[in-house]
Parts: structure tokens; sequence; C-alpha cells
């Protein structure tokens, strides 16, 4: 288990959170394709191997949050689409949050994981409900923040954030999409998990895993 996080850490979760990504590409295109357009694994696939292709080519050096900011510059560039400036600026407000710290604990890192929420609601003024991944993301942080309150280490409360991840993206299904492209279905978009929401799990999940050690 990982107590603080440092800039091998972020690595390895961006680097999980491509693998899942390029894995799960196909399921991710068929749920956007049941309420939207049918690119959402293609736009994350672009964007998570861009970010693994810059770790391997230049490589991103630095603190914790220059290699977010690094992934969220190329997440922005790459991923088209809405999930791109959603993305790119939950990875841009992490890593200001994160500033120039070399390791970030469990508080740290829950804030700037907070801050990553917070960017993705200026960018999208989605709220609880309207079938987004805000619906994923915002309840994990407060099981995020809930198991740091109680005594947990960086790698508990990204455990308990991740196991809290699926039941809410499917908790996404009956609800009717009230923001992004699946909202022009109106009801007909009820009945189907949003496929941000199951983006946003797998980004959990690979936090998750990243801290859980070898
Ligand atoms: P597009 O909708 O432009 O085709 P994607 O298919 O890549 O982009 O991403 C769709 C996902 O983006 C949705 O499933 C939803 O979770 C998320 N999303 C869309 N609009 C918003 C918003 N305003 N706020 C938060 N998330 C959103
Ligand atoms: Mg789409």
């Amino acid at each position: 288990m990982v107590a603080a996080v440092g800039s091998d850490e972020v690595v390895d979760w961006l680097r999980r959170f491509a693998a899942a990504v390029q894995e799960q590409e196909q399921h991710l295109t068929e749920l956007d394709s049941a309420i939207g357009d049918a690119d959402h694994g293609s736009n994350m696939r672009r964007g998570t191997s861009a970010v693994v292709a810059q770790l391997d080519g230049d490589g991103v050096t630095g603190s914790p949050g220059e290699v977010a900011k690094q992934a969220g510059l190329t997440l922005v560039k790459t991923v088209g689409g809405a999930s791109g400036p959603l993305y790119g600026t939950f990875m841009l407000r992490f890593a200001a949050s994160a500033g120039a710290e070399a390791e970030l604990d469990a508080a740290q890192l829950g804030a700037a994981l907070r801050a990553g929420l917070g960017g993705v609601v200026a960018r999208g003024r989605a709220e609880r409900g309207d079938k987004t991944m805000f619906d994923v993301l915002a309840p994990a942080l407060d099981a995020f923040d809930q198991a740091v309150a109680d005594g947990g280490d960086a790698a508990a409360a990204a455990a308990a954030a991740a196991s809290a991840a699926p039941g809410l993206r499917e908790a996404t299904a009956p609800l009717v999409a009230r923001k992004g492209r699946a909202s022009y279905l109106g009801e007909r978009s009820a009945g189907h998990v949003d496929p941000g929401s199951a983006s946003t799990t797998l980004l959990l999940e690979a936090l998750a895993g990243a801290l859980a050690g070898p």
C-alpha cells in the first residue's frame, strides 16, 4: 500500500487508466451508441493513448502536479467531444491543487481530486442526477473523504472511492439525461448507463490500483 502519492504513482495511475480504456473501448462506445454518438470509447482511447505516448516519449518528469498538468493539456488537445475538456480540466485543476509538492498525502490527494471535480462542474455545470460522470465522481469523492476522516491513508481512501464507483455507475441507468448529447433524447435516455460514468469508474479504479502497491 502506498501512503503518499509521488509522481511515479501518478504516472502509474495514468498508465492504468489508459490500459483500462483501451480494454473497454468497445464497451464505452456501445454505451455511447445507445444514448449518444458512439464515440466515447474512441475519444477516450485517443486521449489516453496520447498521454501514454507522451510518458513513453520525452518522458514527463517533475512533481505529481506537473505530471497531471501535462496529461491534462494532452487530453484537452486530443480527446474530441465533451469528454476532452471535462477530463482535461479535471487533470489541470488536480495539478493546480497539487502544486509543486513532491508527495501528496491522503488529504492533499483528496483536495486535488475535489479540485478536479470542481473543474468538471465549472466546464459542464452538471448537478447530481443529470446522468453524467459527475454522478460517479462526486459521491465517490465523498467516500474518499469519509475514508480519510476515518483515518485511512491515500490507498485506503482511493480504494473506498473505487469500490463505490460501479454501483454509482449502474445507478445512472434509470436517470433521464439533462446534460450533454444524451439530453437530446429526453426520456429515451433512461434505461442506459451513462458512458462518462463508466470511464470515470475506470479512472477511479486505476487510481486505487496504482496505490494498492505490488
Ligand atoms: P460527446 O458527448 O461530445 O460525444 P463523449 O461521448 O466523449 O462526448 O462523452 C460523453 C460523456 O461526457 C457523457 O456520458 C457524460 O458523462 C459526459 N458529459 C457530457 N456533458 C457533460 C456535462 N455538461 N457535465 C459533465 N459531464 C458531461
Ligand atoms: Mg459521444
